[in-house]
């Protein structure tokens, strides 16, 4: 089954809407209209706007970094799926590990923004991905696991076509150290013989699942050449052109 690749600039709250248009037209003058890879950018909600327009008639999608499930109302501080289908945002980042460990988001409410994502047609990225502390204890699978299903629980087969999700070893994010290829293999694929007991396998073989966790131009063709990895939700290396441009070239 070949699956296209997808990468995944995840901005995290770094650059303002001006640096990011910078930053968004770099990237647009090189990869703009690239055919072969799916490219997203998923800069802070306060971007969305300008890089929105810096991405007009180009190929490369607009990402969010969260939302919150309710429709609207007495929730300040947060912003709906609606309101991000507003600023033309096709996908969006739900259940990173900084969420869930610096502002609380259980498996539960990560599973209700995917469930209101996906019914306002948005594209979720589910990322999933165990601790330093639960690798060392040997419960990799079993917390990957229960981001999975726990994350997923109610959505449909159908609907798992707008799915993607990202393994992102909570270790490997921002520190410089990235899982082995086989280390991160193991996990992918263990990810889609899951999806396979959950929905079968035509629906699993399709679903795209990314590496996240420190991926740079020099380590992604190495990861991006195992069977399972469909591509990368980049940090760090996302917030230069140079270095993004390069990894989204890794990809083709
Ligand atoms: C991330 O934030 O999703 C991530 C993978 O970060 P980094 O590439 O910096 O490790």
């Amino acid at each position: 089954m070949i699956r296209r690749k997808l990468i995944a600039g995840n901005w995290k709250m770094n650059k303002t809407a001006a640096d990011g248009v910078a930053l968004t037209k770099d990237i647009v003058a090189e990869i703009g209209r690239i055919g072969s890879v799916d490219v997203v950018l998923c800069p802070p909600f306060t971007a969305l706007e300008s890089v929105a327009k810096a991405l007009e008639g180009q190929s490369i999608k607009l990402g969010a970094q969260n939302m919150n499930p309710e429709k609207g109302g007495a929730f300040t501080g947060e912003v709906s799926a609606e309101m991000l289908r507003g600023l033309f945002v096709s996908h969006v980042i739900l259940g990173h590990s900084e969420r869930r460990t610096f502002f609380g988001d259980t498996d539960a409410f990560v599973n209700k923004k995917v469930i209101a994502a996906l019914a306002n047609q948005l594209k979720p990225i589910l990322c999933v991905g165990e601790t330093l502390a639960e690798r060392e204890a040997g419960s990799t699978l079993a917390v990957v696991q229960r981001h999975v299903e726990q994350g997923l629980a109610g959505v449909t087969a159908e609907q798992m076509a707008a799915v993607i999700i990202a393994y992102e070893p909570v270790w490997a994010i921002g520190t410089g150290k990235v899982a082995t290829t086989a280390q991160a293999q193991e996990v992918h694929a263990f990810i889609r013989d899951l999806l396979t007991k959950l929905y079968g396998a035509p629906v699993a073989q399709k679903v795209r699942i990314l590496y996240g966790g420190s991926m740079k131009p020099s380590n992604a063709p190495e990861l991006l050449a195992e069977k399972d990895i469909d591509g990368g939700l980049i940090g760090g290396a996302a917030l230069e052109a140079r270095s993004f441009i390069d990894l989204v070239k890794a990809a083709e």
